[in-house]
């Protein structure tokens, strides 16, 4: 197809964008520079630019066209901390630097900015109605920046959402994610010498404790499919002060956000109870929340076939030079874990598994395989994907068994095996878009499963009122 192969000729561009961001890898609510590079780079393409969308100085929305249907493409482009590396098939930091692509969104983010040029470039030749929109939602990581833009209604009048995430298999997400809260307790005592007059003392930290061993009581009656996990993240100073000050952090993880609530409620309750055990005052503070996605069968089955006909990413021998030198540091049992993916997925079927670890890629296009099962994971996607019909691919990017958030990851990231993935990653954006665009059909087909779903279980946000994103202060300039 034509269009395609003007985004194959165009590509250099967004290489340097992808490279560009690579190199900042910056944090989640702190991507100033990436954020504002993608912004005005679709500025200077011609597409009206809103930048600071949903009160959030790093999210914005570039949009070109008019009117229905507005097909949105998500993109991501915050870094990990402590994953610094170098475009290199061997373990080396960047000097100076703590963050690194480790999750690979500079490609993530860059697809959808490729995509939608091309399709602005299509729209224009062929007077193609509709509007085409790129959302730059930070803080995928940490801090679920779409759940916050979802919260604020800016993709209220979305038609439909596409997404993809970089990794080391081709296929389209069939599966769901986990919904999460995450929440800190924090609780007040009294301090008080601990030898000299403890009974004068409150021990907030006491009130912690007991808080997790209630905690942990609570585990045996909750549905197994549900995780609670925490951590300390203030225990008190010393041992000679009775600890005024203790907090605890947790995520309540289950399949459905109406679960995770469920349970929630009951932590509170638990929550409580330590603090009137102790005398202590507990303030609970919530920090932030994912749903889990509502799957959309249609839409998967539309981006399958999309996804067929652009194939996965062709490597040459630079590539698979590197991919067999990153494949030397990744450890049997990370690949095994892989390919046992693959086949849980139902992607490949336990017979090609030894077949696949001789493999450097997957090399083909998965079957679409809907399933109800839960990775024990979570997506700010999610959120998203309540307000309006939204599916997810991934594509190639990586040799087979890359941890992730791992240096392999951030390194492959920076070279051309990344960016092939990334260029496949924005034709399957395009055609699908287009499809959508051209085949009202169709489009009405993916907003009847949509809104029948919704139909029996309303959205509710899990972020409460009042609740503000962490964001980051704009570093200052040397
Ligand atoms: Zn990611």
């Amino acid at each position: 197809m034509e269009i395609i192969s003007w985004l194959e000729q165009n590509k250099e561009q967004f290489f340097k964008l992808s490279d560009q961001i690579w190199e900042l890898a910056e944090p989640s609510f702190g991507e100033y520079e990436s954020s504002e590079l993608q912004a005005s780079f679709l500025e200077d393409k011609g597409f009206d630019v809103k930048r600071g969308i949903a009160e959030i100085p790093t999210a914005f929305v570039a949009s070109y066209g008019k009117g229905k249907p507005i097909i949105a493409i998500l993109g991501e482009y915050d870094a990990l901390p402590g994953l610094s590396q170098k475009a290199v098939p061997y373990k080396e930091p960047i000097e100076g630097k703590d963050y690194g692509h480790g999750c690979q969104h500079n490609l993530l983010g860059t697809a959808g900015v490729a995509a939608v040029v091309t399709l602005k470039e299509y729209m224009e030749k062929n007077g193609i109605k509709g509007t085409i929109r790129y959302y730059g939602c930070p803080a995928e990581e940490a801090g679920s920046g779409k759940t916050f833009m979802v919260k604020a209604g800016v993709f209220d009048d979305v038609d439909v959402s596409l997404c993809w995430h970089p990794g080391d298999m081709t296929g389209v997400w069939g599966m769901n994610v986990l919904a999460v809260y995450s929440v800190l307790f924090r609780f007040k005592g009294r301090a008080a010498h601990a030898a000299a007059d403890p009974y004068h003392g409150r021990s907030a930290l006491d009130a912690v404790e007991l808080m997790n061993v209630g905690a942990n009581y609570l585990r045996e009656h909750i549905i197994p499919e549900a995780r609670i996990h925490y951590v300390i993240t203030k225990g008190g100073g010393q041992p000679n002060v009775v600890p005024p000050e203790a907090e605890v952090w947790y995520y309540v993880r289950a399949p459905k956000i109406s679960q995770v609530d469920e349970i929630y409620q009951r932590l509170i309750k638990v929550a409580k109870g330590a603090a009137l055990m102790t005398e202590t005052e507990v303030e609970i503070i919530f920090l932030e929340g994912n749903s889990n996605l509502l799957m959309n069968r249609t839409l998967e089955k539309i981006i399958q076939n999309n996804l067929e006909k652009v194939g996965p990413p062709i490597f040459d021998d630079n590539d698979t030079d590197f991919a067999r030198k990153i494949r030397k540091t990744i450890s049997p049992e990370q690949l095994e874990s892989s390919i046992s993916f693959m086949a849980k997925l139902g992607w490949i079927t336990e017979k090609q598994k030894e077949e696949f670890k001789q493999k450097l890629f997957f090399d083909m296009v998965a079957p679409h395989v809907p399933t109800d099962l839960a990775l024990p994971g979570s997506t700010d996607v999610g959120d998203v994907s309540w307000v309006t019909p939204t599916s997810q691919f991934l594509i190639t990017t990586q040799t087979l068994g890359t941890p992730g958030h791992s240096w392999q990851n951030v390194a492959q990231a920076g070279t051309t095996i990344g960016k092939k993935g990334m260029i496949q990653a924005a034709k399957v954006f395009v055609l699908t878009a287009l499809e959508l665009f051209t085949d009202q059909k169709k489009l009405e087909e993916v907003r009847k499963e949509f809104e029948e779903k919704i139909r029996n279980e309303p959205y509710k946000c899990p972020i409460p009122d009042g609740t503000k994103p962490k964001i980051k202060p704009r570093p200052v300039k040397k």
